[in-house]
């Protein structure tokens, strides 16, 4: 396996031409957040170098090179009174997250995160440096958004900025006892929550291995993390099922800065060795809730670490990119973390239940940021956005040259 870690985009042409000359593909990967085998003996392009942040505070846009992670953005959006549609986690390159089409805690009230791209600097699969815009190429600029990294290195990202004077937010924190009596709340909650307010649960069970931080090995727990796009005074009425909960053992809620966003999730700074599954849910009814805290609460043995998301609102509205747009009104996600002999199997099995108890709630799609590394193309993309995506990777590389870790051609 070779590693090449480029210095500037010049290097990334003289790559991206070497590697066509080889045929040998080029696979861009600036944090690693999301392998796939399909990387397998491909030149791993790293991108660390390309760190720029350049924000245009008139025009409210950021220009981000395709090495910068989220939390470089955010800690220049302090005080300026503007906020991107960032996802859960500040380690993300950015480049990454919109190129899968970005869900972000703000795309209940303003979409995926892909419709606010207004351009992208790439290395086309001919080696030649360029600018991909509506104007400039709007097939290709069509798959960059949401479709993956199939199409092109991409060396920046200009994206849009939206107007944020106050944001809300943290987590609240159960014991795992409360865990049907949390799951029942944040269902009820976000039945009537506004755009303005994205709440997402997860729960589980740690397992008791080295590695994991002694408070959490074996511990029970069940967490809601929310954002709410104004004030506590408004936030606070539509929580109230939560709050009745109670034996909250801890309680982070409060004004969140730009920079401390990632904090509202917590899920950590670098990559984790996990077994990831996630599929759109068509409904979280009192069925749901039951079946949910059986096959997975504190009592089920179930090695999974579960989450549920709150999508709905203007996720429904068409990105204008392949991301499209997302009708299903929740996110199921499953993890599992082979620490210990024999998890692996028993996170297949678990997985396999919750597909048989919800098959009338999961359809098997899900969004390109969210594919499992089981998962293929076809999961995220309906069969009419492959099959022009797939026409795109035709045209743009036809010696595919470039390597997402989701090829369009690989189903
Ligand atoms: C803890 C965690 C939380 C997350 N939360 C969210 C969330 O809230 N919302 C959401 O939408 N997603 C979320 N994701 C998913 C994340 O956005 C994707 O996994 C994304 O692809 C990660 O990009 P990366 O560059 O950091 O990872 P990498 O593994 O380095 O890259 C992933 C892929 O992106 C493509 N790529 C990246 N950079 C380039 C480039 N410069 N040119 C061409 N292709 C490129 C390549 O195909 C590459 O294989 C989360 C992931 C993690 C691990």
């Amino acid at each position: 396996m070779a590693v090449v870690a480029a210095r500037d985009v010049a290097d990334i042409e003289t790559l991206v031409r070497f590697a066509g000359e080889a045929g040998v593909p080029v696979a861009a990967q600036p944090g690693g957040h999301a392998p796939t085998a399909a990387q397998s003996g491909a030149i791993i392009l790293r991108t660390a170098a390309l760190d720029e942040v350049v924000l245009d505070r008139d025009a409210r846009r950021v220009r981000a090179g395709a090495g910068v992670k989220w939390q470089a953005v955010l800690d220049v959006l302090d005080g300026t009174g503007l906020m991107a549609d960032i996802g859960s986690n500040g380690d993300v390159s950015v480049v990454g997250y919109l190129l899968g089409g970005g869900m972000s805690w703000f795309s209940r009230a303003h979409g995926l995160a892909a419709s606010r791209v207004v351009s992208y600097d790439v290395v086309d699969a001919t080696g030649t440096a360029r600018t991909v815009d509506a104007d400039t190429d709007p097939e290709l600029f069509w798959a960059l958004r949401g479709g993956g990294g199939d199409f092109a290195v991409v060396t920046a990202v200009e994206f849009g900025l939206f107007e944020c004077d106050r944001l809300y937010g943290g987590a609240l924190h159960w014991p795992g006892a409360r865990n049907e009596q949390v799951l029942s709340a944040y269902a009820a909650v976000t039945a009537a929550a506004p755009a303005a307010l994205t709440l997402w649960v997860w729960w589980g069970t740690w397992p008791d291995v080295d590695g994991l931080p002694p408070e959490m090995r074996g511990q029970s727990f069940i967490t809601v993390n929310f954002t709410y796009l104004g004030s506590a005074e408004d936030a606070e009425p539509y929580l109230a099922e939560l709050r009745a909960v109670p034996d909250t053992v801890l309680d982070t809620t409060g004004d969140v800065q730009p920079s401390a966003l990632p904090l509202v999730a917590g899920e950590g700074d670098h990559p984790r060795p996990a077994m990831d599954w996630a599929q759109l849910l068509s409904e979280v009814d009192g069925a749901v809730v039951t079946s949910l805290a059986k096959l997975t609460g504190p009592a089920s043995g179930s090695p999974l670490i579960m989450c549920l998301r709150h999508l709905g609102g203007a996720f429904a509205t068409d990105c204008g990119g392949a991301a499209g747009s997302i009708t299903q009104p929740y996110l199921l996600l499953a993890f599992g973390m082979p620490m210990a002999p024999g998890v692996a199997e028993q996170v297949h099995e678990h997985w396999a239940g919750l597909e048989r108890e919800f098959s009338a709630y999961l359809d098997g799609s899900t969004q390109c940021n969210m594919l499992g590394y089981e998962h293929r193309p076809h999961h995220a993309f309906p069969s009419e956005t492959l099959v022009r995506l797939r026409d795109v990777k035709r045209r743009h590389d036809p010696r595919g040259t470039i390597r997402g870790n989701r090829p369009v051609l690989s189903d």
